[in-house]
């Protein structure tokens, strides 16, 4: 019932122990996020007192920044650079190298936007094209440590491609289960990598269901289910990443998009980590949630000022971000609060003048979750919301190749007949004499 069936059980013992006073002598632990009461690194998710989720929790008093620091350049230039912030004894390899994405300056996009200092975090750089290369670059080699040999997902999409593809590289057998509606391109950059693909008839969240139920039934490690506090550490490395990027610096607000609310609340708190080592001295960014009108339970949330988000039925052309209940959305709204920012929602027509946008004045080509992203960024600029001196940093999520659909009919297509007049007819140009410049 609860999902935690002999799965949870398993547990390794790294430097940690439990102490008498139910405290721990160690560095990490999982640590429950409503009642903080703490549990040995094993596969489970939710508190057996409250049910609240649980996440990884590390002490970095050791930590010097200047040592640290000298490691990450030093390291690999993939995620494990940070590896001291990851949960891990020793740092896994990874045949698949996650991260080290560009963190490009749009000046012309910041322009049209009337903002002076934008950049734009291209995640779409990764693996398989997508953020989620970076939580499963943390889940596959945990879920391994922890002594499983299968793993599975519940996915939106690009989590179904990149479990299928780093559970090939790691030699592992894999379970991918979909909504069964979900973008042809996606379902073949998933079925390539010879996963057991599974499409079921249903949204997102009853997907999600569904593995709930099979990670208490089975002995696999789901991704982000039973090995879910894992899985979230992985999405801290964007910020780590900007933040290195930037000179070891943190941009004064971010613009993320939301589907759990992990990626979003997880970049702030590498921002924060960094900043309780000594990495960084600036306070931790304003954050800016970004949502399909579609699928707004957390913009809603926020909007009405309530903790807790409603449950919608989803219905946008930004699949990927098509979570209607949330597993992370409270924690999303109160961080957007607290950093002084907000979460916005935006139509399907401006996610797909989104794409447009980004495309035409970056050179960068996003999926329908970075129009979200790029739709709320100018709706932040155009209200005003930007201070002139602000630097800013849009996270692009995806690629646009796996949502051909949301850009098709966006532009015309001259046809022309092989010869010249009818080039210069169609696109209503003068006629060029041979030999002219
Ligand atoms: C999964 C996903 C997100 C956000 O996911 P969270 O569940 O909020 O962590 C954002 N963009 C893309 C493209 C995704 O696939
Ligand atoms: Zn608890």
């Amino acid at each position: 019932m609860n999902g935690l069936g002999d799965v949870a059980k398993r547990s390794i013992s790294l430097r940690h122990d439990i102490r008498d006073d139910g405290g721990f002598f160690v560095v990490e632990a999982l640590r429950c996020k409503e009642c903080g009461k703490r549990y040995p690194l094993e596969a489970r998710f939710s508190c057996e007192e409250c049910w609240g989720p649980l996440e990884v929790a590390y002490d970095f008093s050791d930590l010097d920044a200047e040592s640290v620091r000298r490691k990450i350049q030093a390291g690999p230039a993939s995620i494990w650079r940070y590896a001291d912030f990851l949960p891990f004894e020793t740092r896994p390899r990874s045949a698949l190298p996650t991260g080290m994405t560009p963190l490009v300056r749009a000046d012309r996009l910041a322009e049209r936007l009337g903002i002076r200092e934008l950049w734009v975090k291209n995640d779409a750089a990764n693996p398989t094209h997508s953020f989620k290369d970076r939580v499963v670059s943390v889940a596959i080699p945990k879920a391994q440590e922890l002594g499983f040999e299968v793993v599975a997902c519940a996915s939106t999409g690009n989590l179904a491609n990149a479990v299928a593809a780093h559970a090939a590289a790691a030699g592992l057998q894999s379970y991918v289960f979909v909504p069964a509606d979900l973008e042809e391109q996606k379902i073949l950059a998933t079925g390539v990598y010879g996963t057991r693909l599974v499409a079921v008839r249903g949204n997102y969240d009853a997907v999600n269901r569904l593995c709930t139920q099979l990670s208490g039934e089975r002995d696999w490690a789901f991704v982000n289910v039973n090995v879910r506090p894992y899985y979230a550490e992985g999405s801290k490395t964007v910020a780590f990443e900007v933040a290195e990027q930037l000179g070891f610096e943190a941009p004064d607000r971010v613009v993320v998009p939301i589907a759990s609310g992990s990626l979003f609340t997880k970049i702030a708190r590498g921002f924060e980590e960094w900043r309780e080592v000594g990495l960084l001295d600036d306070a931790v960014p304003v954050m800016n949630g970004a949502q399909a009108e579609g699928c707004s339970p957390v913009a809603q949330a926020y909007e009405a000022e309530r903790d807790v988000c409603q449950p919608v039925k989803p219905d946008t052309i930004a699949k990927s971000l098509a979570i209607g209940d949330p597993a992370d959305g409270p924690y999303a709204v109160e961080l957007a609060r607290r950093s002084g920012g907000g979460i916005d929602a935006v139509t399907d027509d401006e996610i797909r003048e989104g794409i447009r946008l980004l495309a035409e004045t970056t050179g960068i080509f996003t999926e329908t979750a970075g129009g979200v992203t790029t739709a709320v960024l100018r709706k932040l600029a155009e209200r005003g919301d930007i201070d002139p001196d602000e630097r800013v940093v849009l996270v692009i999520t995806g690629e646009g190749l796996k949502t051909l659909d949301a850009v098709r009919g966006s532009f015309a297509v001259h046809e022309i007949d092989a010869t010249t007049s009818s080039f210069e007819e169609t696109l209503g140009l003068d006629h060029a004499a041979a030999g002219a410049v």
